[in-house]
């Protein structure tokens, strides 16, 4: 049986050390349960950060990107498997083909595109991979505050929130996710 690959969003920066130190310890603890990565391919940011770390920890790293940001986030040649493909959505089809699970660390508008599509897509059923957000120093926790309200307002499903995965720690996250992979 092939290892467990884990989808990473998270940033084409870095913000601020805490969150490098967030990433690379996700990263280690990714690495310490023998699961692979699949990610968006740059070499920037905490992007570059868990890529990094979880090559340096012997395990393989699959980077998708389109032609059009190889420069923008600078296409990570170090890496296990480069795709090089045509445009955003291909790269997201082909992350999640290739996942199990998905993963948001802290990051920007990017990180946030990506997260929302894994959920809803979850929510309307087009996957039951199990989704988490990694809330390193509270980053997510006015989004959270904001998702939760909206449940309140009636917009969103409490039952459909619940489901993602939620967890300060990246042992914590990666152990919850383990209990929801398919079999
Ligand atoms: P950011 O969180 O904005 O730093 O972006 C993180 C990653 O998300 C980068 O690899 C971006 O290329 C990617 N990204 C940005 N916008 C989108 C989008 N609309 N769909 C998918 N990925 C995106």
């Amino acid at each position: 049986m092939r290892a467990h690959r884990v989808c990473v969003y998270c940033g084409s920066r870095s913000g601020s050390d805490e969150f490098v130190d967030a990433a690379r310890a996700f990263a280690n603890a990714l690495a310490d349960r023998g699961w692979d990565l699949v990610y968006g391919g740059g070499n920037v940011g905490l992007m570059g950060v868990v890529a990094d770390t979880v090559m340096a920890r012997g395990r393989e790293v699959t980077g998708v990107i389109p032609h059009s940001l190889f420069d923008v986030e600078v296409a990570h040649r170090g890496i296990t498997e480069l795709l090089e493909v045509e445009s955003m959505h291909e790269r997201k089809a082909v992350m999640a083909a290739r996942a199990d699970a998905f993963v948001a660390l802290p990051g920007g508008l990017g990180t946030l595109e990506e997260l929302f599509e894994a959920v809803t897509w979850h929510q309307i059923g087009i996957h039951a991979k199990p989704c988490g957000i990694l809330n390193a120093f509270g980053f997510y926790d006015s989004l959270l505050e904001f998702l939760h309200g909206s449940a309140d307002a009636g917009f969103v499903s409490r039952g459909h929130l619940e489901r993602i995965i939620v967890a300060d720690e990246p042992g914590e996250l990666l152990d919850a996710l383990a209990e929801r992979f398919a079999d």
